[in-house]
């Protein structure tokens, strides 16, 4: 079993999107444009609503899933294939544009903050145009659990100590963990070999990629840990507690191009995208789908 090392430590980019959210960017940037499956990770937070409250008015996605999680406060969320509902505190939203998607995210907060965060996960070609879905789970069923030192873990997807997430089906694969730890813990996952894994540390400050002949490095809030190939992820706390996120995912392999909110595998398909939009035909009308 080889501990995954750390590849590269990413101090976020703060930059403003939507109507004028203010967040914090750690993937789909220069440093790190992309972390194949991932191709933007925000977070963003605050307790001024001015950095948040225009929210992110009717936008178009398609060939990508958005995976929203939110901490405290809420998005309410509104679409163009009718559905609608607010994604609170705890709660996480995937969702895969696939063939298209309009809708709109507006976040407020409940009581003082609003703080989450959006992963962008690219989808295979054979998927890029597959009919949308949503995995809607409320808090109180993505499943908790608690190891040694008192360390909890939510496992929004993946699978943990014989314990599966909350989300399923996903073509990347993916596992999406929120990982607490006291101070003076230790943590342990295994990861598939050759997956893309990153952690970004939110809350505190812990160490990561310890093994036996080095000594890991120290990563405070905030930062995006990008790590090495390997089998386990180890992380150990001493004076602080941390709070993190430990994401991972099968790289696609697969060409790409890439327009704003659409991905896809060629400029053609983005092309034939932007004709859509201008021609006031997207997303397309829903036809069943049979590649799933
Ligand atoms: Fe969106």
């Amino acid at each position: 079993m080889q501990t995954r090392n750390v590849l590269k430590v990413i101090e976020p980019q703060t930059t403003s999107d939507g109507a004028g959210v203010r967040l914090k960017r750690s993937i789909g940037t220069r440093t790190l444009d992309y972390l194949d499956p991932f191709l933007l990770f925000d977070h963003f937070g605050s307790d001024a609503p001015e950095d948040y409250i225009a929210g992110f008015p009717m936008h178009p996605h398609r060939g990508i899933e958005t995976v929203t999680y939110m901490i405290s406060g809420a998005v309410d969320h509104r679409d163009s294939i009718g559905n609608a509902g607010t994604i609170e505190g705890g709660d996480i939203q995937w969702m895969t544009a696939g063939g298209g998607i309009m809708h709109e995210e507006m976040p407020h907060r409940s009581d003082g903050v609003m703080e989450g965060f959006q992963l962008w996960v690219n989808l295979p070609a054979r998927l890029k145009m597959t009919t949308p879905r949503y995995q809607n789970v409320p808090s109180d069923q993505i499943p908790e659990i608690e190891t040694e030192g008192a360390v909890r873990t939510r496992i929004i997807a993946g699978t943990v100590n014989g314990v599966r997430g909350a989300v399923s089906e996903i073509a990347a694969d993916p596992s999406y963990l929120d990982v607490s730890m006291p101070a003076g813990t230790s943590f342990e996952q295994p990861v598939e070999r050759g997956h893309s894994v990153f952690a970004y540390v939110f809350d505190g400050a812990a160490r990561f990629g310890t093994d036996e002949n080095q000594t890991g490095h120290n990563v405070p809030a905030t930062r995006l840990v990008v790590f090495k190939d390997g089998d386990v992820v180890r992380v150990e706390t001493d004076d602080k507690p941390v709070r993190f996120l430990l994401v991972s995912g099968k790289p696609l392999e697969e060409p790409m191009a890439r327009y704003g909110p659409f991905v896809m595998n060629t400029e053609e398909e983005i092309y034939h995208t932007i004709q859509e939009i201008r021609s006031g035909n997207f997303p397309a009308p829903v036809v069943p789908d049979e590649t799933r």
